[in-house]
């Protein structure tokens, strides 16, 4: 029995070509700003973006909840999805790191536009929380891979700049999005102060995020990293794998939106779902007639990881470690349940 595992993109292990550029990278101590593959790393990443400046992260979380920390003051309040991770996902950190509130709002698939992020910006009160900054994430990891376009999000960026607001984008799965908008990644830069980019994602690089942003955010982001104890020394070997990733792992990604569709087909074929969310690119969410929970363990009888995001409905994400066979294995068994 072969087993596919699809419960996230982040479970991809590095390939004999990343690794070796790993075994080979040059460091420094990167605290002191001397790890010349990190440096490189953080170059390579803002120019593909048209940004100024990167910091390399550990993780999402903590690119997201720095950029979150540069952009806002304690009392502020940001506007964001209510299926955004930097909500959902990390932790009650907004609050915690930041001292900023929360407004959420009702998207469709997570998406949401000018309009109404207009209507919940707060007037000058001091009753008010004050709306500092907009968060916007693409693609929509809980809206099931969902895609935002940059006409979608040129109105978005309109609307921060006239009202003096921050615009942060939670790009976890920015290259999914490119690949099926066909944006640039380097039009990015024009709309957004801040840009998360996760390496551990699709782009299957074992760890890291970079945060991009102009020089003076960059900067007091190498405080905030710090103080969160993110600041690493010989990372170079990590970073390697993060050029590496840009270098070969994103044209790729059109693979695993392709193996996403299959599946999407073939489920919405089986009586026991009884609904499949359109599949744009890695993300199938389907919403099953058993709980999920009694489907997870079938699936897991006959070796295929998945996962649950709610009482009926399953997460099926595809990845560089899912090839064609596990694919098509995946289709018999769910033809079969
Ligand atoms: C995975 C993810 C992150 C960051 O997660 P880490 O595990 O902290 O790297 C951020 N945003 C979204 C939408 C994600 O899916």
């Amino acid at each position: 029995m072969i087993t596919v595992d699809l419960r996230s993109d982040t479970v991809t292990k590095p390939t004999p070509g990343m690794l070796e550029a790993m075994w080979s990278a040059k460091v420094g101590d990167d605290v002191f700003g001397e790890d010349e593959t990190v440096n490189a790393l953080e170059q390579k990443a803002a120019e593909m973006f048209g940004m100024e400046a990167a910091i390399y992260c550990p993780s999402g979380t903590m690119t997201n909840q720095i950029a979150i920390k540069c952009f806002t003051q304690p009392l502020d309040e940001l506007i964001a999805d209510q299926t955004a991770h930097v909500y959902r996902y990390e932790g009650g950190g907004i609050a915690f790191n930041s001292g900023v509130s929360t407004r959420l709002l009702n998207g469709y698939r997570g998406l949401i536009t000018a309009e109404m992020i207009a209507s919940e910006i707060n007037d000058e009160n001091i009753h008010y929380p004050r709306t500092s900054l907009v968060v916007l994430e693409n693609t929509v990891n809980k809206g099931g891979g969902s895609c935002y376009t940059l006409d979608h999000i040129k109105p978005i960026a309109e609307l921060c700049e006239q009202r003096d607001l921050k615009l942060h984008l939670d790009g976890a799965r920015i290259f999914n999005a490119l690949a099926h908008t066909g944006d640039k990644a380097v039009d990015y830069g024009t709309y957004f102060d801040g840009i998360s980019v996760c390496l551990s994602k699709g782009l299957g690089a074992p760890v890291g995020s970079v945060l991009l942003a102009d020089k003076a955010t960059i900067k007091y982001a190498r405080r905030i990293r710090k103080v969160l104890g993110g600041g690493m020394r010989q990372a170079g070997f990590l970073a390697a794998a993060g050029i590496y990733a840009l270098d070969h792992h994103v044209e790729r990604l059109k693979i695993d939106h392709a193996h996403a569709s299959i599946l999407g087909e073939e489920l919405a074929q089986c009586a026991w779902v009884t609904n499949v969310i359109p599949v744009e690119t890695n993300i199938v969410l389907f919403d099953t007639l058993e709980p999920a929970a009694a489907v997870l363990a079938k699936l897991a009888e006959k070796g295929i990881k998945a996962s649950s995001t709610d009482t009926h409905r399953i997460r099926f994400v595809t990845h560089l470690d899912v090839h064609a066979e596990g694919v098509e294995y995946v289709v018999e068994v769910v033809k079969s349940l």
